[in-house]
């Protein structure tokens, strides 16, 4: 039997998950809700599948469902989404307070439901290329830029663009942060467009994080220094470098992984998860403990 998914927010990214579930092998796209009408029966046109202006006719087609509404509805929709017995993918970030976020851990737990949260970027295969290189991370520096698109302003650039790293540092760091310092500022919307933050963890380990979304240029990169090497991604083109000493100069190996779509990826995984009952690589948990640390970073900004 193919699993029944529906897509609940067919928008900018909302589509592509629709258009995913729709070529996925085992996988029915067996609707999609959107509130906005012409937007939501093109989309369900094009991928041949059901419409519904209101995402709860939507629950009893389906067997799980991805949430891609505005974040600050992420909570309001997916709590309806477990309690109604469906398992859920819902878009990073997971919700826009940490009781929330509490609220969809404890219902996905009372009801045995997946809650998986889409942090895509764990599955850029530039990232698991890295994985391997990476043994004892001293220092780790992140910067994801880009330049004002007007996308995603309903949130902070802490919680739009600075979690895909905040996420990313902690699961290569595996240590509790113990201090947290940062910078920022409003400069094109009322929230947070540019940030910087220092994080120093229990282990010994540092990071420096920034997020803009006031740049020139698009760049999305991740350092990561160790003893003896340091290992560079290059998430845009799922590219690694690892540089290291050999006699008196240095050496740098490239390896460019076979290029995947880190969306399809994530969404195969779900499938994955739900099918076979497992625990996914970013639950709400994980997600959780990136929301408390985004949280924090946003109120030092905010403090002047
Ligand atoms: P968007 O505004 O383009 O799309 C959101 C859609 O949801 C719209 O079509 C809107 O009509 C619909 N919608 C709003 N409220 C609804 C409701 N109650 N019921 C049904 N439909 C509703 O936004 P977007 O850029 O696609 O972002 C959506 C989410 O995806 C955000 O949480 C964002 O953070 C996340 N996102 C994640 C990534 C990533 O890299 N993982 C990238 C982009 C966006």
């Amino acid at each position: 039997m193919p699993l029944r998914i529906g897509v609940i927010g067919v928008g900018y990214l909302g589509r592509h998950h629709a258009r995913i579930y729709s070529e996925l092998e085992g996988v029915s796209l067996a609707a999609v809700a959107d509130a906005d009408q012409s937007r939501g029966k093109e989309i369900a046109e094009q991928y041949g599948c059901k419409y519904f202006p209101s995402y709860p006719e939507l629950l009893p087609l389906c067997d799980a469902v991805s949430i891609v509404t505005p974040t600050t509805t992420h909570h309001a929709v997916a709590i309806e989404c477990l309690a109604a017995g469906k398992d859920v993918l819902v878009e990073k970030p997971i919700t826009v307070t940490i009781e929330e976020a509490d609220d969809l851990i404890e219902e996905a737990k009372k009801r045995a439901r997946i809650l998986q949260v889409g942090h895509l970027e764990r599955y850029n295969p530039g990232l698991l290329a890295a994985a391997g290189m990476i043994q004892k991370p001293h220092f780790v520096e992140s910067e994801r830029i880009s330049p004002f698109l007007g996308r995603g302003t309903d949130v902070d650039v802490t919680l739009d663009l600075m979690i895909h790293d905040i996420d990313i540092v902690l699961s290569i760091i595996q240590s509790e942060p113990v201090e947290i310092r940062a910078i920022g500022e409003r400069v094109l919307t009322d929230k947070v467009d540019v940030a910087k933050a220092w994080i120093e963890f229990e282990n010994g380990c540092k990071a420096l994080i920034t997020a803009s979304r006031l740049a020139q240029e698009k760049l999305r990169r991740l350092r990561v220094f160790q003893r003896d090497s340091f290992v560079s991604v290059d998430y845009q083109n799922h590219e690694v470098r690892r540089y290291y000493k050999e006699g008196s100069g240095i050496a740098c190996d490239v390896a460019n992984p076979e290029k995947k779509e880190p969306l399809k990826e994530e969404l195969k995984d779900f499938v994955q998860c739900v099918r076979t009952r497992s625990r996914p690589k970013v639950s709400g948990v994980e997600a959780r403990d990136a929301l408390r640390i985004a949280l924090r970073i946003t109120e030092m900004v905010d403090v002047r």
